[in-house]
């Protein structure tokens, strides 16, 4: 066992996209930064970058990209999306835009990209140090000090170090000894549904089709809305798309748990995927060799103990459905950083990371809550002739308040008002339109004018007062 002291102003476990962020934004500030990552460096080994190979920036992602100086770096890679492109059954398909013009539409991104191009202007800072295939295996909270296990030679070491910042994800060592020596309350919800990803391949060269080399709309979030299940997918630069199947695990049919063999995977995607399934060529060899993921969202309560604390999703994992697992963790970045800006150096670090796991806390839980609910709006309620109805009226709502009115979806994804405000303008935005589409089918039955009045009346004030 090594023993090693004080290598930096701060310690950080996990240099995934939140924890390269927050090495970067700290370094920014002048602070030394030793981050500990069990993988190999990315940038030389080719890995999988974790889980999904792709996902979606938007608004509170942006802004603190923004902060560091990288907004537009980012944006150069990825592929904007300007709604929601839905796949019925019978293979009509219909846009649904996301915001009231295109300037409002969330980015596609390479999660491997992004995280690479962090962690290099992170280490270009000159003060932050990157321990590759450094895992740490426990925390003594007292000492504030992490044992670590070199994954290629299996020696141990030890390190302490005066600030431990734990961005080491949903299965976070840092949280669970928070857990075990500080007493955290720590809660963890398996969904019931897994995911397998799939790869659409870009056009052959030579033949473009109505999209260029891409298949399908490059520009939209593919939807193919099942109920029970659904299958998305979000265009590369390259050309390809990364599809993702959502299924229950077992329980149910179908299930993951049935498609056991090629047959019976042939005959789901036949069934319910027709559209999809001649633009995957290899589909059944890649489902086979897919493997199936999980998604939990945690709740843990303190994320700190002294000088030690937790960001994203080792404090807060939620599922995938509303697109801001990374963009609600790049946001904390931000908070913390406002307050470290706010505050006289030398930082007191115990009061700051108290301040901003309160003011960090209610707002995670509300995104938490946000994305289960998405699930069931995104695989169900998208095809749902109502829901259709209460986004036309809301659309009508746009324009008669000269856009101030907000959907739900728009506050938490194009605004950076605090996630548990927009959860709580959902609840009331969700009542007025079930109130005035109660028994209606079109959007000339619906009386405008009370809607215009309820929201004027309950929503526009609770936004206000915030
Ligand atoms: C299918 C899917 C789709 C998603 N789509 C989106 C999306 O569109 N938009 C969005 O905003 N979010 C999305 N997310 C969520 C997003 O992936 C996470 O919120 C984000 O990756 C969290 O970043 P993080 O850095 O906190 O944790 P992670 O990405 O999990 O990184 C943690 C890092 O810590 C390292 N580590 C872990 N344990 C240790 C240890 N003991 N010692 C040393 N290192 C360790 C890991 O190797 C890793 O590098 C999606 C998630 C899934 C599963």
């Amino acid at each position: 066992m090594v023993d090693r002291t004080r290598p930096a102003d701060v310690a950080l476990i996990g240099a995934g996209p939140v924890g390269s962020l927050l090495a970067l934004a700290l370094a920014q500030r002048g602070l030394n930064v030793e981050v500990f990552e069990r993988r190999h460096d990315m940038r030389r080994h080719s890995i999988a970058a974790g889980r999904s190979i792709n996902l979606a920036v938007s608004a509170r992602g942006r802004h603190a990209l923004h902060e560091v100086g990288l907004e537009d770096a980012v944006l150069a890679q990825t592929v904007p999306m300007y709604g929601r492109f839905l796949h019925a059954p019978d293979g009509a398909t219909r846009l649904l835009p996301y915001g009231r013009d295109d300037s409002e539409h969330i980015s596609s991104m390479s999660r491997g990209g992004l995280n690479q191009l962090l962690m290099t202007e992170a280490e270009n800072t000159g003060r932050v140090q990157i321990r590759f295939r450094q895992r740490v295996l426990a925390m003594d909270l007292p000492t504030q000090t992490l044992t670590l296990v070199d994954e290629d030679t299996g020696v141990q070491s030890r390190v302490a170090a005066p600030v431990v910042l734990g961005t080491d994800g949903s299965a976070s060592v840092l949280r669970a000894a928070m857990a075990a020596q500080a007493g955290a309350a720590v809660s963890e919800a398996l969904l019931s549904a897994g995911y397998k990803e799939l790869t659409m391949p870009a056009l052959p060269e030579g033949q473009p089709g109505t999209h260029g080399h891409f298949a399908m709309l490059p520009n939209a979030l593919h939807i193919w809305p099942r109920g029970r299940f659904m299958l998305i997918a979000l265009a590369n630069p390259d050309g390809t798309f990364t599809c993702t199947l959502f299924l229950p695990h077992a329980g149910s049919e179908p299930s993951f748990a049935t498609l056991t063999d090629d047959a019976a995977v042939a005959a789901f995607f036949a069934e319910w995927f027709p559209d999809f399934v001649p633009l995957v060529p290899d589909l059944l060899a890649q489902f086979a060799q897919a493997p199936l993921g999980h998604m939990v969202t945690v709740k843990a309560w303190p994320w700190h103990s002294g000088a030690v604390g937790l960001l994203g999703d080792a404090a807060h994992a939620i599922v995938p459905f509303f697109g801001q697992g990374m963009n609600a963790g790049f946001e904390d970045v931000s908070w913390l950083m406002t307050l470290l800006d706010e505050a006289s150096k030398p930082y007191d670090w115990p009061t700051l990371l108290a301040e901003f796991a309160a003011m960090r806390k209610k707002n995670t839980d509300a995104i938490a809550d946000l994305a289960v609910e998405n699930f069931v709006e995104m695989r169900d309620k998208v095809a749902d002739p109502q829901f259709l109805l209460h986004r036309a009226v809301e659309a009508e709502l746009d324009k008669r308040l000269g856009g101030t009115y907000r959907s739900r979806y728009q506050l938490v994804t194009f605004t950076r008002v605090p996630y548990a405000v927009a959860l709580n303008a959902g609840a009331i935005q969700t009542d007025v339109l079930a109130e005035v589409c109660a028994g209606k089918t079109t959007l000339a039955e619906v009386d405008l004018d009370r809607a215009e009045a309820l929201m004027r009346a309950k929503l526009l004030p609770y936004l206000d007062g915030r």
